[in-house]
């Protein structure tokens, strides 16, 4: 565990122990999620949220590699809605998860999609190890799912990144040769095999167990089931002292060497190996081992001759293999789930976002989104050098339409007046309309044109006055004044609508139906 640094504040001394949990997460998964849950609540106490999301999403990594794929999946939708601004390295860690959990369930094309988020989600933040891991996934997947061209390119585009990092060139490689091996490609298969004893030499470094295991099955492949045993051997040796660990590793180590075995006609051995290796499935989510496992059991039954028992195995290992679709078919049901209704959040999430900016009455853009809008389009047009103005428009007089008719027409013709601000800036890139609040209302211009604003105020002005208003409130005109300022180089938004108001007020003193523009 970490040793605590009296120099870091609580917040660094945190950071520092994510930072290991990333590895313990890949060597122990199990206390790998339960550190991840206490660096969590430490992270909530200290209201450090990017930590906070942080340990969340290497649970939810923990979670995986433990071996339930559901609950990881429920858990990375969980991050991603209470932390909708994850960094490009979460946001790919997380998709990355969700890719594996997916797999893990046996649904290949819902894990395809997100592990092609997570490549979307690439940038320079996102550390090349994590990049190379998610290369190799969509290879992985894409091949699984028969594209095997496809999958060869992504590969490829795995091994150029990996170049010089003989942990993952090997990964790259191990994976690219199981694919030949399942397929049942001799001549690919041998050429992998060479290439990764070529790799281990270049590198200085022995092949881990998950890479032995490939070369195990390799030779059984090429029938060589003597050297496969040797190296199956090798494989639940080394096993333990392996960096990245999935839940399955040694039991899969362990069957390829009870097949080894039997095949050499040691069915005494092999028989001996299965049982290891059913111990060995300990905790959650070794159906798919555990199924695999009672296959190659009826198999050696048969091959010591007890044909009863090979039947009888057989047929357990049928009922296995219903119940583990059955349970992989529940198991997506509930990562669907979660993964949905997160999708609903994120969806209301937006929709409550865009109804907060907007005015009810007249649909337009309301002071909130000005407020957040007009100094985006400040900065981006003082750095693209570009003209940003703005019009304050205010109806004349507008108290006594609500006097003489109603409320009600007098929202009417607040809904009119904004159609015809709408109307002003539909073709205007950039530039919007908005009601500030009553019978107040600003256009926002963006143009290269010094007097754009002010003829588009203009233009309103004379549209409004000429407007047939009869059936809205007859017998009565509607005006309006408007003030028109243009942003100077070191101003703001405050200082635009002050000029702008300013303007405004000036021609309401003017005698009102008139635009003010300096
Ligand atoms: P001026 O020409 O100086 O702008 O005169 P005015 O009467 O337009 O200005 P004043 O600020 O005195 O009155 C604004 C009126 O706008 C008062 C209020 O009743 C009305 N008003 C504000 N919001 C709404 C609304 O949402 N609907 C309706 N119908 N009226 C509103
Ligand atoms: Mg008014
Ligand atoms: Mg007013």
């Amino acid at each position: 565990m970490a040793v605590r640094d009296v120099s870091l504040d609580p917040v660094q001394q945190l950071r520092r122990e994510l930072d290991e949990l990333d590895d313990l997460v890949g060597m122990d998964p199990a206390e790998g999620a339960r550190v991840a849950r206490s660096l969590a609540g430490r992270a909530w106490d200290l209201g450090a949220r990017g930590a906070l999301a942080c340990a969340r999403v290497w649970e939810a990594e923990a979670l995986q590699r433990d071996g339930d794929g559901a609950a990881a999946a429920a858990a990375v939708a969980a991050v991603r809605r209470e932390h909708p601004d994850l960094t490009s390295e979460l946001r790919v860690r997380a998709s990355w998860v969700l890719a594996r959990s997916f797999t893990d369930i046996g649904d290949r094309p819902t894990a395809l999609e997100h592990a092609l988020d997570a490549a979307a989600a690439f940038d320079d933040d996102v550390p090349q190890r994590v990049r190379t891991r998610v290369l190799i996934k969509v290879a992985d997947l894409l091949d699984e799912l028969g594209a095997h061209e496809d999958s060869r390119s992504w590969y490829r585009r795995a091994e150029e990144l990996a170049l010089g990092d003989a942990q993952l060139h090997l990964l790259v490689v191990n994976n690219r040769a199981y694919c030949e091996l399942e397929r049942g490609d001799v001549a690919a298969a041998r050429r992998e095999l060479a290439l990764l004893k070529e790799l281990s030499r270049r590198y200085d470094r022995p092949l881990n167990a998950n890479t032995l295991d490939t070369v195990a099955r390799i030779h059984l492949l090429c029938g060589d089931a003597t050297t496969a045993q040797e190296v199956a051997r090798a494989a639940v040796r080394t096993s333990s002292a392996m960096e990245i660990k999935n839940a399955d590793d040694l039991p899969v180590y362990l069957l390829t060497l009870a097949v080894a075995q039997r095949v050499l006609g040691d069915a005494a051995a092999a028989s001996q190996t299965l049982q290891e290796a059913r111990a060995a499935c300990t905790g959650v989510g070794f159906a798919d081992v555990r199924t695999q496992i009672l296959e190659e059991q009826a198999e050696v039954f048969a091959a010591l001759g007890d044909l009863r028992a090979a039947f009888e195995t057989h047929k357990a290992f049928h009922a296995a293999d219903k119940e583990l679709l059955s349970e992989q078919r529940e198991a997506q049901a509930r990562a669907r789930q979660a993964m949905f209704e997160t999708d609903v959040a994120r969806e209301e999430a937006a929709r409550y976002r865009e109804e907060a900016r907007r005015d009810p009455l007249t649909g337009l853009g309301n002071r909130l989104f000005v407020d957040e809008r007009l100094p985006e389009l400040i900065t981006g047009f003082q750095v693209g050098g570009r003209l940003v103005s703005a019009v304050l428009l205010d109806l004349d007089h507008f108290k006594t339409v609500n006097d003489t008719f109603s409320h009600e027409v007098g929202d009417q013709v607040l809904c009119v007046f904004a159609g015809i601000l709408a109307d002003a800036v539909v073709r205007f890139p950039d530039s919007f309309a908005a009601r500030l609040g009553g019978e107040e209302f600003v256009l926002v211009l963006a143009s290269d044109d010094e007097g754009f604003a002010a003829r588009a105020a203009e233009w309103v002005r004379r549209t409004v006055a000429g407007y047939d208003w009869s059936a809205v409130t007859p017998r009565r005109g509607i005006t309006v004044s408007a003030g028109v300022a243009t942003l100077d180089p070191a101003g703001d938004k405050a200082s635009l609508l002050s000029a702008a108001d300013a303007r405004l007020y000036a021609a309401k003193a003017a005698g009102r139906n008139c635009v003010v523009t300096r």
